[in-house]
Parts: structure tokens; C-alpha cells; sequence
């Protein structure tokens, strides 16, 4: 697949089961549909807010990005409505598009508590440490 912000092929991670594709270039991340889901789970976050936060629509919104799978343009919506996090959704639901940093972000988010949060930091840590917090260097 191709990333839908600089067109470069994505490479494919997994984490403990899920598979997230993400560009290299860019540091953006494709999820399908249901990743994100999963990845709330293995970080015991519930998963009811996150769910209805990603159901969230803007209406009248069309966005410049193409979604990966189908090609057809996402629609950008604001999952908190704080305008903290601009996600990018398919608008067939074949997934999700995190900028850099805002898949992290957003899981934190929505961790009930300190041990949630530091599980989403493991799970992600090794992939994302610059957007986590972490010391990006210089
Ligand atoms: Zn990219
Ligand atoms: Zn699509």
C-alpha cells in the first residue's frame, strides 16, 4: 500500500498480532479497520469510549488524503472534539490514519489510568519512542 500523505509504499509492523502499516518517510500509520480496537485491548483500555470517539463524524469535511485500500477520499474527523487530534477515516471503513505521533496520542487519551497508559507506551514504545515522549535526539 501506499501512504496516502507522501505516496511512498508503507512497511508492514506487528505488534502481538496486529499489524499496522506505516510510511518510513512520513512516520504516519495505516490501521485497519478493528486494529486499533485490538490495540486498546492489549492495553486494557476500555473499549467503549474509544470506540464511540472514533465513531464521531464531521460533517461537510472532505480531506485531500486518499484512503490506501479504495482510493476514495477520507474524511477527517476530530475523535476528542479538542482539536488535539485531526484523524483521517475511510469513508467505506476500511481504516484509519494517524499522522505521526497521533496513534500513540490518542491511545494515551483514552488509558483509564497511569498502568494504561504505561502499557500502551510498551506496546508502541519500540516502534514510536520519538512520539511517545521519548528523547527524539537531535
Ligand atoms: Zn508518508
Ligand atoms: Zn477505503
Amino acid at each position: 500500500m501506499q501512504c496516502p500523505q507522501c505516496r511512498e509504499p508503507m512497511v508492514i509492523y506487528e505488534l502481538d498480532g496486529v499489524e499496522l502499516d506505516s510510511c518510513l518517510r512520513c512516520g504516519g500509520v495505516w490501521l485497519d479497520a478493528g486494529e486499533l480496537e485490538t490495540l486498546g485491548n492489549l492495553s486494557g483500555i476500555a473499549p467503549g469510549p474509544l470506540a464511540a470517539a472514533l465513531m464521531r463524524v464531521q460533517k461537510g469535511k472532505r480531506g485531500a488524503r486518499r484512503c490506501p485500500r479504495c482510493r476514495r477520499a477520507m474524511l477527517p474527523f476530530d475523535p476528542a472534539d479538542d482539536g488535539a487530534l485531526m484523524l483521517d477515516r475511510c469513508p467505506r471503513g476500511d481504516g484509519l490514519w494517524f499522522d505521526r505521533g497521533e496513534l500513540g496520542l490518542l491511545l494515551q487519551k483514552y488509558s483509564a489510568n497511569n498502568a494504561e497508559a504505561a502499557a500502551v507506551r510498551n506496546l508502541l514504545g519500540n516502534m514510536f519512542q520519538y512520539e511517545l515522549g521519548g528523547n527524539p535526539g537531535h
